[in-house]
């Protein structure tokens, strides 16, 4: 019998490069039996490794093929086929379209394509796309970015839900698939294409009537509590930012509990939610 907790921790928040102690965008996803490692972004390989085996990644789901949330897959690729992880081979991978030619084109050392195929079983995420992982449904929309990206939500068997923005700029997909959802992890690069502003990663947390905002990838312009005080200003319920090694446990919306994973014995328990 697994734990039939839905969680989710951040292994990395910072863009579009990482700082010493906060990898670019990644996030462990635990629950249904499985674990799904959503976004590689540089440096968040040796951050999830504080949390998991790499042998024991059931999935790897990429939101967009820009560098600071797919990097890692180039490494992990190598783990994956070199390091004796004793891993089921090949590990599921949703990425956008192309994503199994990209890493093929980087990873080869001559005219012979890499065997990237061999250590991904490369599925190419589409708008409404519906996936089962173990006792998870992955629900995809594409969103607006300027290239192929998607928002993914994580939904268990106990309707416990969980939405992830990826990168973009506020739409109704990203609106329809965070609708009433227990707990939403929304970027907030700044109020530039393809990108939300902390106001309006607010916004959309509002009118989706998501359970908690978590403010991820916040642009250099903010410091992380002046983009949830930001925020603040348009949405009504719980606002925290996405420090690197948090965990949040998803319960039904208003009773998300946060972890500071990597101190133990300093756990703190965040107030309920007001929605
Ligand atoms: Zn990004």
């Amino acid at each position: 019998m697994f734990d039939r907790s839905l969680r989710v921790t951040v292994l990395g928040s910072a863009t579009p490069f990482p700082r010493p102690g906060n990898a670019c965008s990644g996030y462990l996803v635990e629950g249904g039996g499985v674990r799904v490692w959503v976004d590689a972004g540089t440096g968040t390989l040796a951050e999830l490794q504080r949390h998991v085996a790499l042998g024991d990644v059931d999935a790897v789901w990429v939101s967009h093929l820009h560098a600071d949330h797919s990097a890692d897959l180039l490494t992990f690729y190598y783990a994956l086929l070199y390091a004796g992880l004793g891993t089921a081979l090949p590990v599921p991978l949703f990425g956008p379209v192309g994503i199994a030619d990209r890493l093929a084109g980087f990873l080869t050392n001559g005219p012979a394509r890499s065997p990237v195929e061999t250590a991904f079983d490369v599925q190419e995420l589409y708008d409404g796309q519906v996936a089962r992982v173990g006792g998870l449904t992955l629900t995809s929309r594409a969103v607006e970015h300027g290239l192929p990206a998607f928002a993914l939500r994580v939904e268990d068997e106990d309707g416990r839900s969980l939405v992830y923005s990826g990168d973009c700029e506020p739409c109704p997909s990203l609106v329809e698939l965070a609708r009433d959802c227990d707990l939403f992890v929304c970027e907030a690069d700044g109020e530039t294409p393809g990108h939300h502003s902390a106001v309006q990663a607010g916004r959309t947390a509002a009118e989706a009537g998501a359970g908690r905002l978590v403010l991820t990838h916040v642009g250099s312009a903010l410091a992380p509590g002046e983009a949830v005080a930001l925020a603040a200003g348009a949405y009504e319920g719980d606002i925290v930012h996405a420090d690197p090694g948090l965990r949040f446990d998803v319960t039904r919306q208003g009773r998300t509990v946060t972890r500071r994973s990597r101190t133990p014995g300093r756990t703190t328990t965040s107030p309920a939610s007001s929605r």
